[in-house]
């Protein structure tokens, strides 16, 4: 080997890999398989930090599995049939999709994605994801619109599925409804007002944080044990500035400390408000539209913050204001978009989930989480729901819900199975009743309603080999409310079964302690650290933080992961170096010291085989690491040394022997997480004696043999001392001396003495009080 430059390297290792076609799934094998339900990623510019941390995390578990003699499925995918993807082509392509037709917006994504969806996965290939990415989908491919559309045919039919006019959380700046999951809360200021009403010709104080609702109001709520406002229940109040009449209602739900204890009902300020009406069969007055407008008389055509504030004027010109404060407040936005969302009653479809509480949370049990800890924001986030998931979207761009209406019967027509999929704005059909032409849906699915049967669409790819469960869902945390939720939903939906054994968690990636914004400017670009570390080390560095915890990026974890790769190349090459003359045969017998290193190296493979195992890949690489550098290359290969260089027979042969395994063993645990330098030096010299075509298609290392052997760190503690004494008498580490041990130590050591003669350069050892003497 030349000298090895991961930045040139690593890619010709990659096509290698690409060419012999190493992470194939094999769908004739007998073997055990291990099926990794991969996160599809939203197509979008390019990968991120966020996304290199945490399919490099679940990569080092794909591949310890492989070498675990697994026949791994281990897909690849990517999202892009909803709103994030819409949002891309509309700023990529400069056009505004409600601004074209369905299907002319429809083929310019196609084509779009076309063009870029090559270029985003070349990113996933190039940190060494070891997917098999000839098994590969698309949300919204024909395949997964079929199986999509189906699923909703299926759940339809199961009556999981139904559609309600109801005032659904509607994002004003994406004119689309959106489900619960999608909410963030942000903290804003707001003015708090405290407003006259008029109630039998008497002030009535009401604080709101919403003035521009007035006009929405349907009720004055009071709580019954209030005594101030006891005698006004069931008498009506004045509605300030518009002059409109609302019921006083006794409710349980105002709270007579907070504000005045009186609160307006509007519809809709919020979810509370959503309730009140219905528990009240109150008449709703809808005062916004879908861009978030109001529509009535005087503020015709205002957004929300624009009427609020021309409202408050006109209601402080009237004296009708008592008093106002500035407060802090939780909102509710879109996470998409970062909008205030409304609720605005529009006809939508939903799957049922609030039903099933009780069941989704037995089915979180059962599934086992990594961390364990990340289970909690499952089951409050199941415990939470407030509202069914709401499945349709008021956009272009997704998958069409495969629905007609007949407008005189009031039918819903579906389609059959074969003519999956479909667009029913494409395609005509008739009231089978009525004989009538049926009005097409003209809503598409949320892209999560897709996404969330990523198990069957991938299991489809190769005619249903692989079964639900699957072995492994690796995703983020900040999508356990949905990806995985939904997940969840639609297998026991379809199959009655929960969707994987295992759930591992990512943290994110933060620089200097902060999440990373484009906003902020701190962004790491994944892309130029490969350019200057490489993939390995980039790999390295995701390998440091515990699954689930989040990581800060320091360029010294890449350094670090740069100089265990030429460490790695030197000291290979140092050994085989030694073994020119070696045929990879056992010797008979091994020396003494060559069988407790041997005993250390099964202890490390014994204990970093237990961490893969629990998704621990970051104490086993410290385990490894530290291994590595310190009782390999410090001391073992200083110690074997004379003998490879001037032994002969059974002596030369065993140190010889020990070498090439432990090496061997040692790249073996080091290839899930750093593949290239390892499959590197797997070619150049194990590969004429091993036969396998990849390292990464090898067995995982087994421990030797059983006897637990002591005095090999007793070897290391009296060598160390040896060396110090040296430095302290300013003497090269190769100088000859005259060693005295205790007792103790020469007794338990007796069996390696001339291996620690050898390395101290010791002319003669004795027995007495500890001392190194200098020959000249
Ligand atoms: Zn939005
Ligand atoms: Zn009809």
């Amino acid at each position: 080997m030349e000298t090895y430059d991961p930045l040139k390297d690593e890619e010709r290792i990659r096509k290698f890999w690409e060419k012999e076609k190493i992470y194939a799934f094999d769908l004739n094998s007998k073997k055990k398989i291990y099926s990794v339900d991969t996160p599809p990623p939203t197509v979008s510019g390019k990968m991120h930090i966020g996304h290199a941390f945490s399919y490099s995390q679940q990569d080092f578990i794909a591949r310890f599995k492989r070498m675990n003699g697994y026949n791994v499925f281990y897909p690849f995918g990517t999202d892009d049939n909803g709103l994030p993807t819409e949002r891309l082509v509309e700023k990529l392509k400069n056009v505004k999709s409600k601004e074209m037709s369905r299907v002319d917006f429809i083929q310019l994504c196609l084509k779009t994605l076309k063009e870029i969806t090559p270029d985003f996965v070349e990113d996933w290939r190039k940190i060494g994801s070891s997917c098999d990415f000839d098994i590969c989908y698309s949300t919204i491919d024909e395949n997964s619109r079929r199986i999509s559309q189906s699923s909703f045919l299926e759940l339809y039919k199961k009556k999981q599925v139904y559609r309600k006019e109801f005032p659904s959380i509607w994002c004003p700046e994406c004119q689309t409804s959106i489900a619960q999951a999608e909410l963030e809360d942000k903290e804003m200021p707001s003015l708090f007002s405290t407003l006259k009403f008029n109630s039998e010709g008497k002030e009535l104080l009401i604080a709101t944080t919403r003035p521009e609702l007035l006009g929405a109001c349907v009720a004055v709520f009071v709580n019954p044990e209030d005594k101030r406002y006891k005698s006004l229940v069931g008498k009506k109040a004045k509605v300030p500035l518009f002059d409109f009449e609302v019921p006083i209602i006794a409710d349980k739900s105002a709270e007579p400390d907070k504000g005045t204890g009186v609160l307006m009902v509007c519809s809709y300020g919020d979810k509370y408000d959503v309730d009140s009406i219905a528990r009240h069969k109150l008449e709703p007055r809808v005062i916004l539209d879908r861009n978030g407008s109001l529509i009535i008389e005087n503020f015709k055509g205002m957004k929300v913050r624009e009427a609020r504030k021309k409202i408050l004027e006109e209601l402080e010109k009237r004296g009708l204001i008592l008093e106002q404060k500035q407060i802090k407040h939780m909102v509710n936005v879109h996470d998409r978009c970062g909008a205030e969302i409304e609720f605005i009653p529009t006809e939508q479809w939903f799957t049922k989930v609030l039903d099933k509480k009780k069941k989704l949370l037995e089915i979180g049990n059962k599934i086992k989480w990594h961390p364990e800890h990340m289970k909690k924001r499952y089951d409050n986030w199941v415990k939470g729901l407030d509202w069914d998931w709401n499945i349709s979207r008021d956009r272009h761009f997704g998958i069409p819900i495969p629905v007609w209406y007949c407008n005189d019967c009031g039918d819903v027509i579906l389609p059959s199975e074969k003519e999956l999929p479909i667009d029913p704005l494409e395609i005509k059909k008739k009231c089978p009743k009525c004989k009538k032409d049926a009005v097409p849906e003209e809503k598409v699915l949320d892209t999560w309603a897709t996404s969330s049967l990523s198990p069957q669409i991938t299991s489809s790819l190769i005619k249903g080999k692989v079964k639900i469960p699957y072995s492994l869902r690796p995703q983020a945390h900040d999508i356990i409310r949905t990806w995985a939720f939904y997940t969840i939903v639609k297998s026991e939906l379809h199959e009655g079964k929960f969707p994987w054994n295992d759930i591992s968690i990512s943290g994110f990636v933060t620089l200097k302690g902060e999440k990373m914004s484009k906003s902020k400017g701190n962004v790491i670009v994944p892309q130029e650290v490969m350019e200057k570390f490489g993939a390995d080390a980039l790999r390295f560095w995701a390998a440091g933080s515990r699954l689930g915890d989040d990581m800060d990026y320091q360029e010294n974890d890449l350094t670090a992961g740069k100089k265990l790769i030429t460490k790695l190349i030197n000291s290979s090459r140092f050994v085989f170096m030694n073994l020119e003359d070696f045929d990879g045969k056992k010797p008979k017998k091994l020396v003494e010291t060559d069988k407790i290193f041997l005993n250390q190296l099964n202890n490390l493979i014994l204990g970093a085989t237990k961490d893969f195992d629990n998704y621990n890949y970051s104490a086993a690489r410290l385990k490894i690491e530290e291994f590595f550098w310190k009782d390999f290359c410090d001391n073992y290969l200083e110690i074997v040394k004379k003998r490879v260089y001037q032994g002969s027979g059974d002596e030369k042969l065993s140190a010889q022997y020990v070498l090439y395994q432990s090496l061997l063993a040692l790249l073996k645990m080091f290839a899930p997480i750093i593949p290239f330098v390892t499959e590197e030096i797997y070619q150049e010299n194990f590969k004429n004696f091993e036969k396998v075509k990849s390292i990464h298609l090898s067995d995982w290392p087994k421990p030797d043999f059983k006897d637990d052997i002591k005095g090999w760190n007793l070897l290391l503690e009296t060598l160390s001392k040896i060396r110090q004494e040296k430095t302290n008498a300013k003497k090269p580490m190769n100088s000859e001396i005259v060693l005295t041990l205790e007792n103790k130590t020469s007794v338990a050591l007796k069996n390696l003495l001339e291996d620690l003669k050898n390395v101290t350069n010791a002319r003669e050892i004795m027995e007495g009080k500890f001392n190194v003497d200098f020959v000249d």
